[in-house]
């Protein structure tokens, strides 16, 4: 893993775990983990070599899906998704412009225990992201709003502003693409 990564990740995980009021509650708490997830290149090498080709099976099949949603996303562009990636929350995004519908469950959830089946090395946008509203309003298609604390913004704004690559668009790519790139480097069918 990139030394930056693995420092990164650790401050971030410090930072988060001193804001008080998250519902968050680990595994089984999953509801975040659905819709388009953006990570940095140098995060997605440590994750693959942990995929399964089950997850690139299903990765495959949800990228269809993603790619729907994203183009429902209307307000994407001006949001900043497209063109000035930064730390969205894509989940966030896409319930915002109302596309709960379509939503779909990251590939690297394990669905039988609820839990990430990469969290060790799970990217910035998955270990920046908690709620003070409850967990249920996180689900997909819930129409309780997701209530993400002022001081998570700023955590985030601070620890990602250490690293300049992460303004760099060019780097981050779909948790879903980079897998089903990977399934092709392994030799499967997309
Ligand atoms: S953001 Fe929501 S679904 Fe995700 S861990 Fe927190 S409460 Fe659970
Ligand atoms: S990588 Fe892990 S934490 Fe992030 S969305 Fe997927 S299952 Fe959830």
């Amino acid at each position: 893993m990139k030394t930056w990564v693995a420092v990164v990740h650790r401050e971030m995980d410090h930072r988060m775990r001193q804001v008080k009021g998250l519902s968050c509650r680990g595994a089984g708490c999953f509801g975040c983990c659905h819709g388009p997830v953006i990570a940095h290149e140098d995060e997605i090498e440590a994750i693959l070599p942990l995929v399964t080709e089950a997850q690139l099976v299903l990765a495959a099949q949800a990228a269809a899906v993603q790619a729907a949603v994203l183009a429902q996303a209307v307000n994407v562009e001006k949001a900043g998704y497209l063109t000035n990636v930064t730390f969205p929350s894509e989940a966030t995004v896409t319930r915002k412009q109302g596309v709960e519908a379509l939503a779909y469950r990251c590939p690297l959830l394990d669905p039988a225990s609820g839990a990430c089946t990469v969290y060790a090395h799970r990217p910035l946008v998955c270990r920046g992201f908690g709620v003070s509203s409850p967990p249920a309003n996180c689900a997909p298609g819930s129409k309780g709003k997701a209530v993400v604390p002022p001081e998570i913004e700023q955590i985030r704004d601070e620890v990602l502003g250490t690293v300049p690559s992460l303004r760099d668009r060019r780097r981050l790519v779909t948790l879903v693409d980079a897998l089903v790139a990977e399934q092709q480097r392994r030799g499967g069918t997309a």
